[in-house]
C-alpha cells in the first residue's frame, strides 16, 4: 500500500477522555475515531490490526474443530426472559420495542440464541459433540464506557459454544479450548496469565480467565507468593482469620453523633482510626420475585464480593438494595447501617469470616447521623443464629493468605474467558437430546469468549514507548514500512524497487510516498509501530546501501541495496516464526 493513498490521520493532540496509553495511541496513530461514548470507527490501519487478530482467532478455532457461524445482532427478549438473564444483565442490556410491540435485545452475548437454534436441530447424542462460534459485534450499555476499546459499548467478540452428551466430553473440549486460547494469545504476541474465575452472569461449574497483566487493567488478579494459586478477585478465596478472644474490659457500646459522615474515609478522619477498625454493613436484595432483604457485614477496609454473596444464596440474583429498601429495613438513610439489632429487621445477615477476628469496632447505628463505638462482635451482635451466618463474602485484601500462602495482587486486562456451563441454558430453553438409553436429557454446554478489540488494546498497553506503538509483528497493520527521506529520482526509484519486490515476496509493506520531510515520516512510522523500517537516504544510497531498523530495537543497520528486499523478507519471516507456536 502507498501511504499517500491511505487514510492514516496521525495527530499530536489526544482528547481529554483518552486516559490510558492504548487509547491515546490508537487515536494519535489514526487507528480509530470516536463516534459517541463507547463506540468507535476503525480506520484502515486499525481495521487491518483487527482483521489480523480475527484471522488468528479464526485459524486456531478452525484447527480445534470448531465451526464458524453467524447469529443475528438483534435477539428476541423472550429468550432472555426464559433464562432470567434479562434481570441479571439489567441496564447493561440495550433493548428496543419493534413496530409490533415486541421487545428486542442488542446482542450482549449469545448463549440464549445459540441454545435456541441448537434446540431446533438436536435429537440424538450421536449428533454431539460440536463446537460452533461466531465473530461479531456485541453491544453492552456499560455503566461507564472508558479506556477506549477496553471497555466500550460496542465491541467485537469471538464467542463459541460447545454441546455435549456428558460431562467427560465437555471436559475434553474445555481443555482443547484452553490450549487453543493459549495459542491464540501467544500468536497475537500478548503476554497473558490464566486465572481461576467466577462464572458470573454465565452461571455454570468452572471457568478460567485469560488476563494480560498491565497497570491499566481493570481486573485484579490475586496470586499466592509461591504461584501455586491464581484467581481473579471475584473468585479468589481467602483463609479464615484466627478468631479473636473478646476483651472482657471493653466498655459498653456508646452512641456517637456523626452528622453527614458517610464514607469510610470521613469516618477514619472523625474517629482517628484506620479503615480496618470499622464494621461495614451493606444491604442487598436476593432473588427476583419477592426479593429477600439481606445484610452483608465486612471490615471497613474490605469490599463485599457480590459473586461470593451470590454463591451463599445458591446462585440467586443479588443486587445492592435501593435507598428506599435500606431506609425501610434499617430505619436510617444509606451510610448508617450496622449489625447491632439488625437481625430482627432483615431476612438474613451474612457476616464475613474476618469479622470474627475483630475484638472491637465502630459500626453504623441504624439511625441517621449516628455510629456506635465499642462494638464487640459476638457480644453486641450474634455471629450465628437462625438468620445469621458466617461466610467468605469479601474480596481478598493485602495481608490475606490462602492455603497459608500470602496473597499478592496484580492488575490486568481480561481478554478471554472459558466456562463450563453445564445445563443452565439447555434445560431452560429446551435443548434436549435422547441419550443411549432413549432418555431425554438437556445438552451439556461450554462457552468460550474472546475480546478482539481488547487484544488489540492490550498489545499496545504492553508494547509502546515514548514514540508510539510497538506491535507484535503478527498483528501489526503492516510488517514493513519504506521511508524514502527525500524526493530525488534515484531515491524514489530504489524505494519503488524494494516495494515491488517485497510485495512479490508476500510481505505486507507500506511505502511512505508522501511528499513530506524525513523527520515527519520517521515520527509517523514509529507512532504507527510498524515492526521493520527501511530508510532510503542520499548518503547511504551513494554507498549502495539502505538502512534497516527494527522498531523494538535501537540499532540501525546498513544493508546492501541489492538483495535488500530478500534480506528484509527473511527477517520478517524470522520475526513471525518467533510468535508462531507451531514453528
Ligand atoms: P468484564 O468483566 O470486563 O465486563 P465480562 O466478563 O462481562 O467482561 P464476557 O461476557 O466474559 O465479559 O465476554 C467475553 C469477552 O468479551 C471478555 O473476555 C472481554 O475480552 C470482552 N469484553 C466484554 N465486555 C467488553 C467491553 N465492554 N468492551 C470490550 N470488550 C469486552
Ligand atoms: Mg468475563
Amino acid at each position: 500500500m502507498r501511504y499517500s493513498q491511505m487514510l492514516i490521520p496521525t495527530v499530536k493532540e489526544v482528547p481529554n477522555d483518552a486516559e490510558i496509553i492504548s487509547h491515546q495511541l490508537m487515536i494519535r496513530a489514526g487507528l480509530m475515531r470516536k463516534l459517541a461514548s463507547g463506540t468507535y470507527t476503525y480506520l484502515p490501519a486499525g481495521w487491518r490490526v483487527l482483521l489480523k487478530v480475527m484471522n488468528i482467532v479464526r485459524s486456531e478455532m478452525n484447527k480445534a474443530g470448531a465451526q464458524e457461524i453467524l447469529m443475528p445482532a438483534v435477539q428476541p427478549m423472550e429468550l432472555w426472559q426464559k433464562t432470567g438473564r434479562d434481570v441479571d444483565y439489567g441496564p447493561t442490556m440495550a433493548k428496543f420495542k419493534d413496530r409490533h410491540e415486541r421487545w428486542n435485545v442488542l446482542a450482549p452475548t449469545a448463549e440464549e440464541v445459540v441454545t435456541y437454534i441448537v434446540a431446533g436441530e438436536l435429537n440424538s447424542y450421536k449428533q454431539m459433540p460440536f463446537n460452533i462460534y461466531q465473530i461479531s459485534f456485541k453491544f453492552r450499555d456499560e455503566f461507564r464506557p472508558r479506556f477506549g476499546v477496553l471497555r466500550s459499548r460496542e465491541f467485537i467478540m469471538k464467542d463459541s459454544y460447545s454441546f455435549h452428551a456428558n460431562f467427560e466430553c465437555l471436559d475434553k473440549t474445555y481443555k482443547v479450548m484452553y490450549e487453543t486460547y493459549k495459542r491464540i494469545f501467544a500468536r497475537a504476541g500478548v503476554p497473558y496469565v490464566i486465572v481461576e474465575a467466577e462464572s458470573g452472569e454465565m452461571g455454570g461449574t468452572g471457568s478460567h480467565q485469560f488476563t494480560v497483566p498491565c497497570e491499566n487493567g481493570e481486573d485484579v488478579i490475586v496470586y499466592s507468593e509461591d504461584s501455586s494459586y491464581a484467581a481473579n478477585i471475584e473468585k479468589a478465596a481467602v483463609d479464615p482469620m484466627p478468631k479473636a478472644t473478646p476483651d472482657a474490659n471493653t466498655p459498653a457500646i456508646e452512641e456517637v453523633a456523626t452528622p453527614d459522615i458517610k464514607t469510610i474515609e470521613q469516618l477514619c478522619e472523625f474517629f482517628k482510626c484506620r479503615a480496618s477498625s470499622f464494621i461495614k454493613t451493606l444491604i442487598y436484595t436476593v432473588g427476583v420475585e419477592n426479593p429477600k432483604v439481606v445484610a452483608a457485614v465486612v471490615g471497613g477496609n474490605q469490599d463485599v464480593n457480590p459473586e461470593k454473596l451470590t454463591q451463599v444464596f445458591g446462585g440467586q440474583h443479588v443486587e445492592l438494595a435501593s435507598d428506599e429498601i435500606v431506609a425501610k429495613a434499617t430505619g436510617a438513610p444509606v451510610g448508617f447501617a450496622g449489625p447491632v439489632g439488625l437481625a430482627s429487621k432483615v431476612d438474613s445477615i451474612i457476616i464475613d469470616h474476618s469479622i470474627t477476628a475483630m475484638k472491637v469496632g465502630v459500626a453504623g447505628a441504624n439511625k441517621a447521623d449516628c455510629h456506635l463505638k465499642n462494638v464487640v462482635p459476638g457480644r453486641d451482635f450474634a455471629l450465628e443464629g437462625a438468620n445469621v451466618k458466617i461466610a467468605d463474602i469479601r474480596n481478598a485484601v493485602e495481608g490475606d493468605t490462602y492455603n497459608g500462602k500470602r496473597l499478592l495482587f496484580k492488575r490486568g486486562i481480561e481478554v478471554g474467558q472459558v466456562f463450563k456451563l453445564g445445563t443452565k441454558y439447555s434445560a431452560k430453553i429446551g435443548a434436549n437430546f435422547l441419550d443411549e438409553n432413549g432418555q431425554s436429557q438437556p445438552a451439556i454446554m461450554g462457552c468460550y469468549g474472546i475480546g478482539i478489540n481488547r487484544i488489540m488494546a492490550s498489545a499496545i498497553e504492553t508494547g509502546n514507548d515514548k514514540d508510539g506503538i510497538i506491535w507484535p509483528i503478527s498483528i501489526a497493520p503492516f510488517e514493513v514500512i519504506i521511508t524514502p527521506v527525500s524526493e530525488e529520482d534515484e531515491i524514489k526509484q530504489a524505494a519503488e524497487d524494494i516495494y515491488k519486490k517485497l510485495n512479490e515476496l508476500g510481505v505486507e509493506v507500506l511505502l511512505d510516498d508522501r511528499d513530506a520531510r524525513g523527520g515527519v515520516k520517521f515520527k509517523d512510522a514509529d507512532l504507527l509501530g510498524i515492526p521493520v523500517r527501511i530508510t532510503i537516504g542520499k548518503k547511504t544510497l551513494a554507498e549502495g546501501k539502505v538502512e534497516l531498523k527494527v522498531r523494538s530495537e535501537s540499532e540501525v543497520k546498513k544493508i546492501d541495496l541489492g538483495g535488500a528486499a530478500e534480506q528484509v523478507s527473511k527477517l520478517v519471516k524470522e520475526m513471525k516464526a518467533k510468535l508462531d507456536v507451531e514453528a
